[in-house]
């Protein structure tokens, strides 16, 4: 397998490396402090195309590759992964509704995600149905050209400010998992109430929330995936592109290592103690090979479970594997990259302690380690 970027790969991968550097590393840190969406970086990022990267241009999108679009996340993510979050998830959402969802509803409402119009968030964790995603027990009833949502979600990132929620729930609750579906409830439906979920540790410019639906009615027409036993498009085929995309979660991961392996190595070359630059101590300098080393392994896992899907040969396992060891990996190295700072890299006037807080969430969301290797562990010895 060939992993040479192309020259337009480069292009894109350098455009987004100067952009992060140059204009989000700066802000990231206010974002944190402040509890704020970074909504000037978003709207540059609307500007300059990237909520469309992976999205077919028949909706204004820029067609590419997850390769591609994994690319400029990763960039971002060096400097703020704040930042780099509202490009993964507004590349995935749409991405389903793209794939799945009936013409109508794709027409009016993608084009309006790439160009900043509408923002989208993915309501599927329930309070008891989190790893068990195949437990929620929201309803959608059908009656007559509407369907009722009743149920509660938790942690629904950007919950408080999504135009609209691509919900999760049962269609037909005596089917199982096959009766689960997907409909966009709109954020000003009566009925539907929202409460923002306080005293998160990292990530803090995007906001996780609570949703309560009660006998919230949202049009037929919203249906993304209806859940039917009978339908080839329900729930188990929107789990598809999660898959495909979890492994973006190994990629920010990726990217929050590789900006704070840059931060301990610039420091190691100017700091001294007992007479000598950390850089030329023989016990820091393995430290750093051996996250070198662990590094180098997530970044080609990541991009050849990206290029696999990008070849229409998406591997479920492999997605799994690579989001494993790259959001592990990364936090094992923010932490050793921190301890090459001594006491200064324990306050928050640096960013490790930041990318510290930022980084543990990535082992969590889209699908806990321990999950992802029941999944692993079920490619190797068969369910
Ligand atoms: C910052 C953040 C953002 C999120 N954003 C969203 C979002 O936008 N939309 C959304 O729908 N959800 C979102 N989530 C929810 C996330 O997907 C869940 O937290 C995750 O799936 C785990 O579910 P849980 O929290 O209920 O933990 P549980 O499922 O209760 O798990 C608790 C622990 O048990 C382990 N465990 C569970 N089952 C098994 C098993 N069979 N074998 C071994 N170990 C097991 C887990 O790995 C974990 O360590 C977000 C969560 C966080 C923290």
């Amino acid at each position: 397998m060939n992993f040479e970027l192309t020259p337009d790969q480069v292009e894109l991968r350098d455009a987004a490396r100067k952009l992060a550097t140059e204009v989000f590393r700066d802000k990231a840190d206010r974002w944190d402090r402040n509890e704020e969406y970074p909504e000037e970086n978003k709207k540059l990022l609307c500007e300059l195309g990237y909520l469309g990267l992976s999205i077919d241009e028949e909706f204004g999108g820029s067609g590419r590759g997850l390769v591609d679009t994994y690319l400029v996340i990763e960039e971002i993510a060096k400097v703020d992964l704040a930042t780099a979050i509202i490009v993964h998830e507004q590349n995935v959402s749409p991405r389903i509704i793209a794939t799945y969802g009936p013409p109508e509803l794709r027409q009016r409402v993608i084009p309006k995600f790439i160009t900043g119009e509408l923002e989208i968030s993915i309501a599927w964790t329930e309070p008891e149905a989190g790893s068990d995603g195949a437990a929620i027990t929201t309803t959608a009833e059908l009656n007559g050209d509407h369907y009722i949502v009743n149920g509660q979600k938790v942690f629904t990132t950007y919950g408080d400010r999504a135009d609209m929620h691509l919900v999760y729930a049962r269609f037909e609750p005596s089917k199982g998992a096959r009766g689960i579906g997907t409909i966009l409830v709109e954020k000003d439906s009566p009925g539907l109430t929202v409460h923002k979920i306080k005293h998160k540790m990292g990530v803090r410019g995007a906001s996780e929330n609570e949703l309560f639906f009660d006998n919230v009615r949202v049009p037929v027409e919203n249906v993304v995936t209806l859940g039917s036993a009978e339908s080839s498009k329900g729930f188990v085929k929107t789990l598809n592109v999660y898959n495909a995309t979890r492994v973006g979660m190994g990629v920010m991961a990726l990217g929050v290592a590789e900006g704070a392996f840059e931060l301990a190595r610039e420091y190691m070359t100017v700091r001294k103690q007992f007479g000598q630059r950390l850089a030329d101590m023989q016990g820091l300098r393995w430290m750093m090979a051996d996250m070198w080393v662990e590094i180098e392994a997530a970044r080609g896992l990541c991009y050849q479970a990206l290029a696999e899907v990008d070849a229409g040969r998406a591997d479920a396992c492999l997605s799994s594997v690579a989001k494993v060891y790259a959001t592990e990996m990364a936090q094992r190295v923010v932490l050793n990259c921190q301890q090459m700072f001594g006491g200064y890299g324990y306050f928050g006037l640096l960013p490790l302690e930041r990318m510290l807080r930022d980084v543990r969430m990535l082992t969590i969301t889209g699908g806990t380690t321990q999950t992802q290797k029941n999944a692993i562990a079920n490619h190797i010895f068969g369910r």
